[in-house]
């Protein structure tokens, strides 16, 4: 059987896992491997950075899309034509094809370049650009230096900065390349044999979340995973102690009050609730009538709006609902338009929407962050967006401090607490069921609406699931008084 092809990509999937590498390999048509709505515009907004980073090598030869053969030839036809910078430079050695961001002229030799959208050099990149350099020169080429060429988190829009940053990567790729062969050896056999047998691990979620997470995870809410903020770092070293499940627990163990009541929810199957529920609503929220704000946000790789960075957040959307006496609520929504900037706008709204109340509830406290970033951004309503901050009341701690139901499995998350809590009330029957689908959605209609089928259902669906998630506090808010009483 002839060797299994190996890229960078797949060279990447099998430093984070071999079986992830082996399930790549044979089931490339997995629906797991198939980008969601997410997945896909973090591609999409890549590849625009890429577009741009291209920009900074003047007289650069880019390498067409095409056959590995043909963009092998094609690179070697620039370099005998002495171009000074090779965009997507092709190369193959050992069974292994690589497609180089940048190779540019230095001296006597060339910098080897990776474009990343994220706003440093990570750990991660070091196996990546090791062997795009080890595979350059098996063909030759006197890779001099490395780095990752990535986004600058000073850089401000419109032109505030650079756009870019360089970080030297050199030494971590020069150790890490004796370990390219051996491994490119390992990866191969690995794929040609049977499925590897790998553990569980902290690498399930490092450096991503692998996509076949779900088959390989127990679906089981005693695992230790579930266990309240124990979170991957925390599961990993109990599966060094051998503590695979909650009930592996040694006694005695120094827990979290609320990993102690969670245990004791799933020991009897009920729900439950501390005494200080009722003085902890008192305090927050007293008799002043309340009001419910969510936010939804975009966050461009590259800024489209004045004084935003990379990946910085941007409030597009509000939802509010009010107490009006009585089981009465009344609701106000907005939702930018057009590729325009919608903050001064969204936040004369939101004073308006807000004025008349004192204690305005949100759930973690993202709109507390957001508020204050808008007060900077939007400095003509400053004193009003910080006074409207200080209204605010995170309902995420009446929750966590003082109330656990076995449906929670470990999280506090407004959507795994709301149907064991208010069993009518799910985000089951909306379109759009997720902040990050939200997030890419909103964008969309932003800024491709000439791409987007049905604008109007499209904007329907945001409203709606926006409403969701102030309707499902009112709706917790509701269920806390009634069981705290
Ligand atoms: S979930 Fe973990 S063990 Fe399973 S393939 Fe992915 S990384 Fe490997």
């Amino acid at each position: 059987m002839a060797d299994p092809r190996l890229t960078k990509s797949r060279f990447v999937a099998g430093w984070q896992c071999q079986k992830l590498l082996w399930w790549t390999e044979h089931e490339p048509d997995a629906t797991e491997l198939v980008p969601d709505k997410v997945l896909q515009d973090r591609f999409d907004q890549g590849r625009h950075v890429t577009e741009l980073a291209r920009l900074t090598f003047p007289g650069a030869t880019l390498i067409p899309p095409g056959t590995d053969s043909a963009r092998i030839e094609a690179t070697k036809l620039a370099l005998d034509f002495g171009a000074p910078a090779i965009l997507e430079a092709a190369f193959a050695a050992d069974g292994v094809f690589v497609a180089i961001d940048a190779l540019a002229r230095e001296g006597d030799g060339f910098a080897l370049v990776e474009v990343k959208s994220a706003t440093s050099a990570k750990d991660e990149h070091v196996p990546d650009v090791a062997v795009q350099a080890w595979v350059a020169r098996q063909n030759g080429i006197n890779v001099r230096r490395t780095e990752v060429m990535h986004l600058n988190t000073d850089f401000r829009h419109p032109d505030t900065g650079n756009l870019f940053a360089h970080t030297d990567v050199t030494a971590q790729v020069e150790e890490f390349l004796p370990r390219v062969p051996p491994l490119i050896a390992e990866f191969k056999a690995s794929m040609a044999g049977p499925i590897p047998e790998i553990a569980i691990g902290l690498h399930c979620h490092e450096p991503r979340t692998c996509p076949f997470y779900d088959r390989c995870w127990p679906d089981d809410p005693w695992h230790i995973s579930m266990l309240y903020r124990t979170g991957p770092k925390g599961t990993d070293t109990y599966f060094r102690q051998g503590v695979h499940s909650i009930r592996d627990l040694p006694p005695g163990q120094k827990l979290p009050a609320i990993a102690r009541r969670q245990i004791k929810a799933l020991e009897t199957g009920k729900m439950i609730v501390e005494p200080t529920l009722k003085a902890a609503l008192r305090d927050a929220m007293g008799d002043a009538r309340v009001g419910f704000l969510d936010f939804e946000t975009v966050n461009r790789a590259v800024p489209v709006w004045n004084a935003l960075g990379p990946w910085r957040a941007a409030v597009v959307q509000f939802s509010y609902h009010e107490e009006a006496g009585g089981n009465k609520h009344t609701h106000l929504a907005y939702l930018a338009e057009g590729p325009h900037d919608p903050q001064a706008e969204l936040s004369e709204r939101m004073l308006e929407a807000t004025k008349g109340v004192e204690k305005i509830l949100m759930y973690t406290p993202y709109e507390h962050t957001q508020i204050k970033q808008l007060a900077e951004r939007v400095p003509s309503m400053a004193s009003d967006l910080k006074a409207l901050a200080a209204k605010l009341v995170d309902m995420a701690p009446l929750l966590r401090e003082h109330v656990y139901h076995p449906g929670f499995n470990g999280s506090f998350s407004i959507k795994d607490v709301l149907n064991p809590l208010v069993p009518d009330l799910s985000y089951n029957d909306l379109a759009i069921v997720d902040g990050m689908v939200a997030s890419v959605e909103i964008a969309r209609l932003l800024f491709v609406a000439h791409k987007v089928k049905d604008r109007d259902q499209l904007r329907n669906d945001l409203l709606d699931y926006c409403e969701r998630d102030t309707w499902a506090m009112v709706r917790l808010l509701g269920r806390l008084r009634e069981i705290a009483a």
